[in-house]
C-alpha cells in the first residue's frame, strides 16, 4: 500500500490532501518569504491517528512536518523534502474550566484565542497573548515556547504548562498530565518537550494554568524621543508591582499604522513605550508616580476604561498588518541587554540602509525583558542579497551580547547560527537528544539542526 492510501486509511479520504493548490497554500511561510515543496496533507482527529500517522510515514521512510497555526515567524513549518504535512487543526477540543484548580485542558490545535475566550468566560485570565492570537495554536504555542504581550508578567508558554500528552517519533504516546501540584518524579519531560519546535514528538493536547482576573487596569502610551530614556523608564517599570504589559513602538511603525490603517500614535515622540498595569486596586497613581522623572517627549495618553484601553493598543496591535504591505519583510527577534538596545538600533539601521538603500526599519517588541523584533520593511532582495544582510545583523547580533532567538524559536531559517548561543557540547546533547526520539531524523527535519 503506498503512504497516501494508508494514511487514508488511518483518518479517512476527506482528511488527507495531495491537490498541489492545497499544498501550495501550506508551504509557504507566514510572511510569505520562504516556500518548501510537500507531498501530502494529513490531519488526525485524536491522539491514536497522530500515532498511527508517524509510525506509517516512519516505516515508509517519509519525513513529516508538523503545522499548527502556521504563524511560525522562522518558517518553522516550511517543509523542505517533499514532507507528509501534519496538522493539528482537528484536535481542537477545548475542555471545562476548572475554576478551583484554575486550569483547562485543550487539544493541540485549539487557537490561543479560544483559550483566552474559555478562560474569560470562567472569569480567568490565559497568561500568554500574542497578535497571531486567533490563528497560533496551544500546541504550536508550547512547541516554540511563546512568549508575548503578557510575558513580563506571567512568563512564557512554558510557565503556563501543568501537563502535556506528546506521540513521540516512534509512534507511543507519553501522557504527563498530572494533577498533582508538585512532582518530582524523574525527568522534566514536560519542560524538554516545550520549545523542541516539534523535532521530539507530536503535542496532541495541554493542561494549561489560568489566572485570576485583576479587576483594575490601566493603560498608557508614552512618548519619548530618547530610546535610552525609554529604556531608564522601561527597566523602572518593568520590576513593579502590578505590570502587565511593556511594549516598545518605533514610530517608523505608528507612522505606517497611520498611512496604510488610519491608526497614528496617540503621543508625540520617535520612541513610544506602551504600559499597562493591572492589580486588585486602581493603579492609575502608582503610574503616574513612576513617570514623573522620564523624560518624556510630551503628556502620555491614558485610558482606564476597556475601550480607551483598546484605543490605546491599537497602534501596537496594528504593526502587524502593516510589515508586509510592501512585500515580505526580513525578520530578526533578539534578546538584548537593556544596555546595548539603543546601540543595537542604532547600528541595524546604519547596517540595512547600507545594503538596502530605501528599506524601513522597524523596531518594536517587549520591552521589559529585552525581547524585541527588528523587521525590515521594503527589503525585496535577492536570495544572495539576503543572506549577506541576514549574516551581518546576526554578527551585530551577537556584538551586542543578544542571542540567536529571544521567542520565535529557531526553526529552519536560525539553524546556522546555533553556535551563536550554544556551545559545540551544548548542540552535541542536544542531537544526542533528537536522535534518541527520533533515530532517523523524518519528524521536522528541517527544524533546528541542519
Ligand atoms: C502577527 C504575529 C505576531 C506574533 N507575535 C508573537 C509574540 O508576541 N510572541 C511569540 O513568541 N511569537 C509570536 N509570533 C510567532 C508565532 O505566532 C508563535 O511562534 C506561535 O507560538 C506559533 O504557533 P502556531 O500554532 O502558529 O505554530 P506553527 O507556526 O504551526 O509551528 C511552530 C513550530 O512548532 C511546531 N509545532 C506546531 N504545532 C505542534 C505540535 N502540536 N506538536 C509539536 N510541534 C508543533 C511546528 O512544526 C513548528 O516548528 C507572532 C506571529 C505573528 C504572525
Amino acid at each position: 500500500m503506498t503512504i497516501l492510501a494508508q494514511l487514508v486509511a488511518i483518518v479517512g479520504a476527506g482528511h488527507v490532501s495531495s491537490d498541489p493548490d492545497v499544498l501550495a497554500g501550506r508551504v509557504v511561510d507566514h510572511t510569505g518569504r520562504y516556500r518548501g515543496r510537500a507531498g501530502a496533507l494529513v490531519r488526525p482527529g485524536t491522539d491514536d491517528e497522530v500515532a498511527a500517522v508517524l509510525r506509517a510515514c516512519r516505516d515508509a521512510g517519509a519525513y513529516v512536518t508538523v503545522q499548527g497555526g502556521r504563524t511560525s515567524l522562522v518558517a518553522g513549518t516550511v517543509p523542505e523534502h517533499d514532507d507528509i504535512l501534519l496538522s493539528t487543526e482537528r484536535l481542537s477540543e477545548v475542555g471545562a474550566v476548572d475554576t478551583v484548580e484554575r486550569r483547562i485542558r485543550v487539544g493541540a490545535g485549539t487557537t490561543c484565542a479560544a483559550v483566552q475566550h474559555a478562560a474569560a468566560a470562567a472569569g480567568l485570565v490565559f497568561g500568554v497573548d500574542l497578535a497571531s492570537r486567533d490563528s497560533a495554536t496551544a500546541g504550536g504555542m508550547a512547541s516554540t515556547n511563546a512568549g508575548g504581550l503578557r510575558t513580563v508578567r506571567y512568563g512564557n508558554m512554558r510557565e503556563q504548562i501543568l501537563g502535556l500528552e506528546i506521540v513521540l517519533p516512534d509512534g507511543s504516546l507519553v501522557r504527563r498530565h498530572s494533577h498533582l501540584r508538585s512532582d518530582n518524579t524523574g525527568y522534566d519531560l514536560t519542560s524538554l518537550f516545550v520549545g523542541a519546535e516539534g523535532t521530539l514528538g507530536v503535542v496532541t493536547s495541554l493542561d494549561l494554568r489560568l489566572h485570576p482576573t485583576p479587576p483594575h487596569r490601566v493603560t498608557a502610551v508614552a512618548g519619548f524621543d530618547d530610546l535610552d530614556a525609554l529604556i531608564s523608564t522601561g527597566r523602572l517599570l518593568r520590576d513593579a508591582d502590578g505590570i502587565a504589559a511593556l511594549e516598545l513602538i518605533d514610530s517608523r511603525a505608528s507612522a505606517l499604522t497611520a498611512e496604510h490603517l488610519g491608526v497614528s500614535a496617540p503621543v508625540d515622540g520617535a520612541w513610544q513605550l506602551l504600559i499597562e498595569m493591572a492589580g486588585d486596586t486602581d493603579q492609575s497613581d502608582a503610574l503616574a508616580e513612576m513617570l514623573t522623572d522620564a523624560e518624556l517627549a510630551g503628556e502620555p495618553a491614558v485610558g482606564v476604561d476597556p475601550s480607551a484601553s483598546h484605543r490605546l493598543w491599537q497602534v501596537r496591535e496594528a504593526i502587524g498588518d502593516v510589515l508586509g504591505w510592501y512585500g515580505p519583510p526580513l525578520k530578526f527577534d533578539v534578546w538584548l541587554p537593556l544596555s546595548a538596545i539603543s546601540g543595537f538600533a542604532e547600528r541595524a539601521v546604519a547596517i540595512a540602509t547600507e545594503h538596502v538603500p530605501g528599506v524601513i526599519p522597524v523596531l518594536f517588541g517587549h520591552v521589559g525583558e529585552g525581547n524585541l523584533h527588528l523587521n525590515l520593511v521594503r527589503c525585496n532582495v535577492s536570495d544572495e542579497a539576503e543572506r549577506n544582510l541576514y549574516a551581518a545583523m546576526m554578527t551585530l547580533i551577537a556584538d551586542c551580547g543578544g542571542n540567536v532567538s529571544s521567542e520565535h524559536g529557531v526553526g529552519t531559517r536560525k539553524r546556522d547560527y546555533l553556535t551563536m548561543s550554544r556551545t559545540d557540547a551544548d548542540i552535541t546533547a542536544m542531537r544526542t537528544v533528537k536522535a534518541a526520539f527520533d533515530p532517523t531524523g523524518y519528524l521536522n527535519p528541517a527544524v533546528l539542526f541542519r
